[in-house]
Formats: structure tokens, C-alpha cells, sequence
């Protein structure tokens, strides 16, 4: 089975340099592409337990992904990670830094 602490700390450097590489303004087609991608993600995540939880929180209203726009999608996605940092007794991130950790970069 997968070791879920690499996996997640492989996968969060992939999600956010997604959102780190998303358009600015991102177009409907390409809201809509992310939408599905984030949909499928939660359905096939290697974690199952992670997966799941994932799932709920992505379609439960008042934290469904938000896609509109980089800055949009980065603070989106920078609270889901957070939500996960809580579950699992991480410290939560400041997520006015997130473009700074992934798209400026600085040494973790
Ligand atoms: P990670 O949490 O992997 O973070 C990597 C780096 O991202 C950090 O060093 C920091 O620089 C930066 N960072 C931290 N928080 C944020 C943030 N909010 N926004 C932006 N950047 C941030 N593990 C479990 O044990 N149980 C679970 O249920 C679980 N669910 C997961 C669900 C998903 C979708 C993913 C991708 C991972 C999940 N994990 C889960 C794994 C877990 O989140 C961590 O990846 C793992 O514990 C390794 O933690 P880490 O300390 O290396 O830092």
C-alpha cells in the first residue's frame, strides 16, 4: 500500500503548483476542466480513507472548490490542505502565503 505521509506530501506539491500554474482568470472551459479533475482526484486517490473525505469536502456547499480565478483556486485549495492539517493535528498554514510558498518559492 501507499505510504500516505509521501504520497500526501508528494501530492499537495502537485496540487498546489496546479493551482500555481492555473490562469488567472481562468476561462469557463478550463473552470469546468478543474472541476471534473478535482472529482475524479477524490474518486481515485490511492488513499481511500483520504479520498473520502476529500469527496465530502469538495461537495459540500459551503466549501466546493472555487475555480474562478489563481488567486481564487490557490486560497481554495490552501484551506482544504488546512482542513486536512486539523485532522491530522498539523499546525495550520497561512494561506496569505501561499503563492509565496508555491509559486515564488522558498526553502521548506
Ligand atoms: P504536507 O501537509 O504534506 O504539506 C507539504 C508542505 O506544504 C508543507 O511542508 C508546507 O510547506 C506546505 N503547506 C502546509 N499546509 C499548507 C496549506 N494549507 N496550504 C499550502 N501549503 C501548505 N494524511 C492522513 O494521515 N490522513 C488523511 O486523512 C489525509 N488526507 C489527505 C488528503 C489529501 C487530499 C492529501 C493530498 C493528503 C492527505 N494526507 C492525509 C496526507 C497529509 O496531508 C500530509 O501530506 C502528510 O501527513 C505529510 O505531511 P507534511 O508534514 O510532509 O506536510
Amino acid at each position: 500500500p501507499p505510504d500516505v505521509t509521501e504520497l500526501g506530501r508528494s501530492t499537495w506539491t502537485f496540487l498546489h503548483s496546479l493551482a500555481a500554474t492555473y490562469p488567472v482568470t481562468a476561462s469557463t472551459t478550463q473552470q469546468s476542466e478543474m472541476l471534473q479533475f478535482l472529482t475524479i482526484f477524490s474518486k481515485i486517490y490511492p488513499c481511500w480513507f483520504c479520498a473520502k473525505d476529500f469527496k465530502t469536502y469538495i461537495e459540500k456547499e459551503e466549501t466546493k472548490p472555487k475555480v474562478k480565478t489563481q488567486e481564487e483556486f490557490g486560497r481554495w485549495l490552501c484551506e482544504a490542505h488546512n482542513e486536512v492539517n486539523r485532522k491530522v493535528g498539523k499546525k495550520e498554514f497561512d494561506c496569505g502565503l501561499w503563492r509565496e510558498r508555491w509559486k515564488d518559492g522558498w526553502d521548506d
